[in-house]
C-alpha cells in the first residue's frame, strides 16, 4: 500500500524543455511510476501555463526562501521521516507524494504553489464575482495551492464588505423536486427579470447548472426569441424549455418558433408559478451577481466565467465540465492538464444522490436560532431594502429569538430572523453546497417575530423555551401540521 513504511517516494519527474514533443512520453513515465510504487505521480505541462502571470509566479517562487528549500527537497527526494526536514517544510510532508517541480514552479498535482507575496492578489481572483466560501475553495483547489489556503479564503470572504452587504434574505425557498435530466441541455428554463431599470433574459440548463443572461433592448417576444435562438445555436436545441406564462412566451410568434425549431414548451400554471422554480432560482443568483459586480465595478462576464468553472461539490463537476466536458481558461494560472477535455460521468446519479441528502436534511427539521452575546458585533437586515448593515447586540430581549440591537444611531428590537453573526459563512450558495452544514432558523416559521414578541409582552414562556437539545432534535411541525423544512439557500440547487 501507499502507506507502507520505508518505501521511498519516487523522485519527481523532471520534465524536459521541449514540452510539445515530450508530452506523451511524460504521461507514460508518470503512469509507470504510479504502477511501480503505488504513489501518485503527476505529469504536468506547465511550460504551457495558461497565464502570462507565470513569469511573475516564477520570479516570486525563486525569490522566496521557503519555496526554494521546498523545491530542492522535491527535486532531490524527500527524507525518510518528517523530522529530518527543516521545520518550515514539515507542513508539506503530507503532500510529498503529490509534489513536483517544473520550470521553476512547484506543483501539488495540477495545483501550482503560490508564494506568499502573490496570495493576496490570487485571493481576489478566487473571489471574483463574490462567490461564497465553499465555492471559492473548490474553485481555487482546481488550480492553485498553498498551506492554509482554505482558511485564508474563508477569512477573505467573511471580511468582504460587498458580500456582507448583500447576504441573501432569509426568505423561504421550497425545494421543487423534478426529474433530473440525463443529458446536458435536455431541459432548460428561461425567465425575464429587471435589474437597475434594465431588462434581462436568463437561460439555465437543468443538467449542468450552466446559466447565461443577456440584457434585452425590449422585452418583446421577438427579442426573447432572437436571444434564445442565439443560445440554442451555441448549445443545441433543448428537448424541453420551461418558462412562466409571460406574454413573450405565449405569443403566436413564440409558438411558431417552438414548432420550427422543434422543442417542447412547458409553462408553469398560474396556480403553480413555482413550477418555473429553476429559472427563478437562477434569476436570484444572477441578480446577486449583478449587484455585487456593480458595487465593486467588477466584470460580470468574468464572474460568470469563474462561476461556471466552479465545481458544484467535491463530487459534482462545474457547469462548464458538465455541459462542455471541459473547464475553460480563466485568468487564474491553469495547467493544460486542467483544461484537458474530460467526460463527466454519473452526473445524473450524483445529482440524484445530492438531492436525497438534501431531502434527508429537510426532513430532519431545522436547527435552533443563533445565539448572540451582549455587545457582539452583528449584521442587521434593513426591513425595507433587505440589505445587511453592521450593528451590535445590546441585550437579549427575553425568549431566545428577540434582541435589542443598535445600528449605531437607534436601538431596535429585532428577531434573530433579521440578525446575523458578523462572521457567518452562509453567503451565497455555501449553506446549500455543503449539506453537512446546519441550516439556519426557518424564516417561514409563523411563530418567529409576532409570536415571540407577544409572548414576551405577556411574560410567559413560549414553546421555544424548551431545552436546546430537544428543540434541536425534534423536527418542528407547523401549526398547519406540515413539517417545517429547513431554510436553505437554494440558489445553487441544480436539479
Ligand atoms: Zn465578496
Amino acid at each position: 500500500m501507499a502507506s507502507s513504511a520505508g518505501l521511498k517516494p519516487p523522485k519527481p519527474i523532471v520534465l524536459g524543455e521541449n514540452m510539445a514533443a515530450q508530452w506523451k512520453t511524460c504521461v507514460v513515465n508518470a503512469m509507470v511510476l504510479v504502477k511501480r510504487n503505488e504513489k501518485i505521480r503527476i505529469c504536468i505541462d506547465p511550460s504551457q501555463m495558461t497565464n502570462s502571470a507565470s513569469a511573475e509566479l516564477k520570479q516570486h517562487t525563486e525569490m522566496d526562501l521557503e519555496m526554494q528549500s521546498l523545491k530542492s527537497v522535491v527535486m532531490q527526494g524527500w527524507p525518510e521521516t518528517r523530522n529530518e526536514l527543516i521545520p518550515e517544510l514539515r507542513k508539506y510532508w503530507n503532500f510529498r507524494d503529490e509534489m513536483a517541480v517544473y520550470d521553476g514552479l512547484i506543483f501539488k498535482s495540477n495545483q501550482v504553489l503560490i508564494p506568499q507575496p502573490l496570495r493576496k492578489a490570487m485571493l481576489a481572483k478566487i473571489h471574483s464575482g463574490h462567490a461564497g466560501i465553499q465555492s471559492c475553495i473548490r474553485r481555487a483547489k482546481q488550480v492553485v495551492f498553498w498551506i492554509g489556503m482554505g482558511s485564508d479564503i474563508q477569512e477573505m470572504v467573511e471580511a468582504c464588505t460587498i458580500c456582507q452587504r448583500h447576504q441573501r434574505s432569509n426568505t423561504k425557498q421550497s425545494i421543487v423536486l423534478k426529474d433530473i435530466p440525463g443529458l446536458p441541455f435536455e431541459r432548460v428554463a428561461s425567465d425575464l427579470f429587471h435589474f437597475k431599470g434594465k431588462e434581462y433574459l436568463l437561460l439555465v440548463d437543468s443538467y449542468s447548472g450552466y446559466f447565461d443572461m443577456k440584457q434585452l433592448p425590449e422585452t418583446t417576444s421577438k427579442q426573447v426569441i432572437k436571444q434564445l435562438k442565439e443560445w440554442f445555436s451555441i448549445h443545441g436545441i433543448p428537448q424541453v424549455l420551461e418558462t412562466d406564462n409571460g406574454p413573450q412566451y405565449a405569443s403566436a410568434e413564440f409558438r411558431h418558433f417552438r414548432d420550427k425549431w422543434g422543442f417542447e414548451h412547458k409553462t408553469s400554471s398560474p396556480h403553480f408559478p413555482r413550477a418555473n422554480g429553476l429559472a427563478e432560482r437562477y434569476v436570484q443568483v444572477a441578480k446577486s451577481m449583478l449587484k455585487k459586480c456593480s458595487d465593486d465595478q467588477s466584470d460580470i462576464q468574468l464572474a460568470l466565467l469563474h462561476l461556471r468553472n466552479t465545481p458544484r461539490s467535491s463530487s459534482i463537476p462545474s457547469p462548464n465540465e458538465r455541459l462542455m466536458g471541459r473547464l475553460v481558461r480563466s485568468n487564474m494560472p491553469m495547467t493544460l492538464e486542467a483544461l484537458r477535455p474530460r467526460v463527466s460521468v454519473n452526473v445524473q446519479q450524483l445529482l440524484e444522490r445530492e438531492r436525497e441528502i438534501q431531502k434527508e436534511y429537510a426532513d430532519r427539521g431545522t436547527v435552533e436560532p443563533p445565539k448572540f452575546a451582549e455587545q457582539e458585533r452583528i449584521l442587521i437586515q434593513d426591513q425595507a431594502s433587505r440589505r445587511w448593515a453592521p450593528g451590535a447586540i445590546v441585550k437579549q430581549f427575553d425568549g431566545n429569538r428577540s434582541y435589542l440591537v443598535t445600528d449605531g444611531e437607534r436601538t431596535l428590537r429585532r428577531n434573530t430572523h433579521h440578525l446575523r453573526k458578523l462572521r457567518g459563512s452562509d453567503q451565497m450558495e455555501d449553506s446549500l453546497q455543503e449539506t453537512r452544514h446546519p441550516v439556519e432558523n426557518d424564516p417561514d416559521d409563523t411563530r418567529s417575530e409576532t409570536q415571540t414578541e407577544a409572548t414576551v409582552n405577556q411574560g410567559q414562556h413560549s414553546s421555544m423555551d424548551m431545552p436546546r437539545e430537544s428543540a434541536a432534535a425534534t423536527p418542528r411541525v407547523r401549526r398547519s401540521g406540515r413539517t417545517v423544512k429547513p431554510n436553505r439557500c437554494s440558489e445553487f440547487l441544480y436539479y
